[in-house]
């Protein structure tokens, strides 16, 4: 596939009404709305939107002195954030998933686009702006109120008021109304409380994940999904080690973050588990060698 990218882009000039990150000469970075005739005063400054606007990423843009007569000149940078950015920027009620997790999330629950989302509870609505921009139809599901408003904000924030996201105040433990889920993603205390619901819910093949901060809950979770109608239970979590790079001086960073939270994925395959502990049963009584057995569940695996 031979697809050109257009070298200039008018489409790509800053506009009023984005957000943009305005970072210093420490790299302290701020999240500012751009509007017309607007100002933002920092320490180093008063920088005006107007300097901004029609601009490309990655222009610099002066701080002006309050007093004009101090000549000294602080510049700031100028870029659009990532999506990493505005989780870490956003106003949050609850605590957020981190982008580090995020990320794994993506590919562990194989988000895609137009797929049909279930996700409890939705907290700030960090995940749900991973599950977005991933193309996902995303519905979710939030027991508090205050919290389920701040999500819908976040998101029509960075998607404005065409994503495809609806928010209902309800607990997930009760029952969920939909159903063909592609793909349900939980952020709450007691998943295992969800997976009866998500059994009607989840279409066959479907994924179910979830993310807990501890591994008691992971294991009872675990333990839950072992239950029936769901297969190929994985957990695990994602260590982020950032490193030093500077001249000679090469090693990982001094500190990182130890511990967000385990990952918990498992497809709907409904029947499988009774289908196959009724083979088992019948092998005990079969009369072919346990060689012959061991190699057939070696291919299944494989
Ligand atoms: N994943 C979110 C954070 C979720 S925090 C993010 O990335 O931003 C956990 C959320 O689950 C909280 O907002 C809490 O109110 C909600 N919650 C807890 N129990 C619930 C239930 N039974 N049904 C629906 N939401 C629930």
């Amino acid at each position: 596939m031979n697809v050109a990218i257009p070298e200039e882009d008018d489409a790509r000039n800053i506009q009023a009404g984005e957000r943009i990150l305005l970072i210093d000469s420490k790299d302290r970075r701020y999240l500012i709305t751009l509007a017309a005739s607007g100002m933002f005063s920092t320490h180093a400054g008063i920088v005006h939107h107007d300097e901004i606007i029609g601009q490309l990423e990655g222009c610099e843009v002066v701080a002006h002195q309050r007093d004009e007569s101090r000549k000294s000149t602080r510049v700031l940078l100028v870029l659009r954030p990532t999506l990493s950015d505005l989780i870490l920027k956003m106003p949050r009620g609850a605590q957020v998933i981190y982008p580090k997790d995020l990320g794994a999330i993506l590919m562990a629950a194989d988000l895609f686009p137009g797929a049909k989302v279930l996700e409890a509870g939705v907290g700030s609505g960090a995940l749900s702006m991973a599950a977005l921009r991933a193309g996902c139809i995303v519905r979710g599901y939030e027991i508090r109120e205050d919290f389920a408003n701040r999500a819908l904000a976040n998101v029509r924030d960075l998607f404005g008021e065409g994503a495809s996201y609806v928010v209902e105040v309800r607990d997930v433990y009760e029952g969920i109304d939909e159903r063909g889920l592609d793909r349900i993603l939980l952020d709450l205390p007691e998943p295992w409380r969800v997976l009866d619901h998500a059994r009607n819910a989840l279409v066959p093949g479907g994924i179910i994940c979830a993310y807990l901060p501890s591994i008691n809950q992971t294991a009872e979770f675990r333990s839950a999904l072992d239950r029936g109608d769901y297969e190929f239970a994985e957990t695990f979590e994602i260590l982020r080690r950032t490193w030093h790079i500077e001249g000679r001086s090469v090693r990982p960073d001094h500190r990182m973050v130890a511990h967000t939270g385990f990952l918990t994925t498992a497809r709907r395959v409904p029947g499988r588990t009774r289908r196959r502990r009724a083979a088992d049963t019948a092998l005990e009584g079969a009369s072919f060698s346990s060689d012959e057995a061991v190699a057939n569940a070696f291919e299944s695996e494989i």
